[in-house]
């Protein structure tokens, strides 16, 4: 039997209605809202979600924000009720259970010790303290003090265990320092909770170190400049970016040094030599996340332009621009070419 056309077409109507409508829905403008200054994490944070409407938007914002807070109140060594701050307590003496999150920083910090060759080594923390007291005192530390500093440095002395999430530290007065990965790894967790809320686009600016998704409301790239090292306190901005679907981070000299008997000196530390690492002052490193981008850009400032360059360019999707501290001369990888605003 033949259907009659005229009767298909009336009804293949409802369809073409549902069609159209789920058409208009997705053409319907994007919003986008930012979160205004969020005090977290020792700095100042932003967060700018875009989804179909105002509501969306502002919940992912707020889960976003929740999170990094919880993350900062597991890995804030400076905080006595952190689960770090008890890492940093106890591990030397007996193994200590901790969140999975924690856990996974802890993965991912010995994988970057091991990439970098030990240039990136979170057990730093004991020669931050050093010269922090040198700083005070105003007396550069001794040879016996940074002899027995030695000691409790070195990713290989951290133990896990994945069975039941602890840690145990191997050699005793040894502190963890979360510093340099933190941001970066709570930047990827904002991102991720921010898509399952619905945002269709996001930004996620820790204090520079930053996380993106998607696309702007008006289905641009996300616009950033990375700050003239030379003069911080101003606003020139020396290179513009546009980035989707990638992170960033900025590791430099100008923000935070100690200066004992007239000399500065980096926050950032060679662990194998134990003094600090001022060859560079500015190192800028696009990853595909947030973690990889933080922690590299503190490794790669301590490894210094030759060596740090060679490994930035053996790793897939990870470019670099630094900025030599001598000289003021700026190096690019080949690749920034795509991140580079038109
Ligand atoms: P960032 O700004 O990400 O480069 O992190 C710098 C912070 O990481 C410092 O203030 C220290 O707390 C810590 N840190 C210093 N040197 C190292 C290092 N070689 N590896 C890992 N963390 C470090
Ligand atoms: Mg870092």
């Amino acid at each position: 039997m033949e259907e009659n056309p005229k009767k298909i077409f009336y009804m293949l109507i409802p369809v073409i209605v549902l069609c159209l409508l789920v058409y208009s829905k997705h053409k319907k403008p994007q919003i986008l809202v930012e979160s205004g200054n969020i005090i977290v994490m020792n700095t100042i944070a932003k967060i700018t979600a875009v989804a179909k409407d105002e509501k969306t938007a502002r919940a992912a914002i707020d889960a976003a924000t929740k999170e990094v807070k919880r993350l900062e109140g597991l890995m804030n060594r400076y905080d006595p009720n952190s689960q770090l701050s008890l890492v940093n307590r106890q591990a030397d003496k007996e193994p200590v259970k901790i969140d999975k999150d924690l856990f996974e920083v802890f993965q991912r910090a010995i994988y970057y010790s091991k990439l970098t060759d030990g240039a990136f080594d979170i057990t730093v923390a004991p020669l931050i303290d050093l010269f922090r007291a040198c700083a005070e005192a105003n007396t550069p530390p001794t040879a016996q003090q940074l002899a027995e500093v030695k000691e409790k440095i070195g990713c290989e002395k951290i133990l896990l265990d994945a069975n039941d999430f602890s840690i145990r530290l191997a050699a005793g007065g040894m502190k963890l320092d979360l510093g340099a990965i933190a941001k970066g790894y709570a930047a990827d967790k904002a991102v991720a909770i921010m898509k399952n809320h619905g945002a269709t686009g996001g930004l996620v600016n820790l204090g520079g170190q930053i996380g993106s998704f998607g696309t702007t409301e008006t289905k641009g790239k996300w616009m950033l400049g990375v700050q003239d090292p030379a003069n911080p306190q101003g606003d020139k901005i020396i290179t513009a970016f546009a980035l989707n679907d990638s992170a960033i981070a900025t590791s430099g000299n100008y923000h935070r040094f100690y200066t004992i008997a007239g000399k500065q000196y980096s926050h950032i530390f060679n662990p194998a030599t134990e003094t600090s690492a001022d060859a560079l002052s500015s190192v800028t490193i696009f990853a595909e996340t947030g973690t990889a981008a933080d922690a590299l850009a503190t490794a790669v400032s301590v490894m210094g332009a030759e060596k740090g360059l060679e490994l930035i360019k053996k790793l897939k999707n990870t470019e670099a621009i630094i900025i030599v501290a001598e000289t003021g001369q700026t190096i690019k990888t080949d690749g920034i070419q795509k991140f580079l605003a038109k």
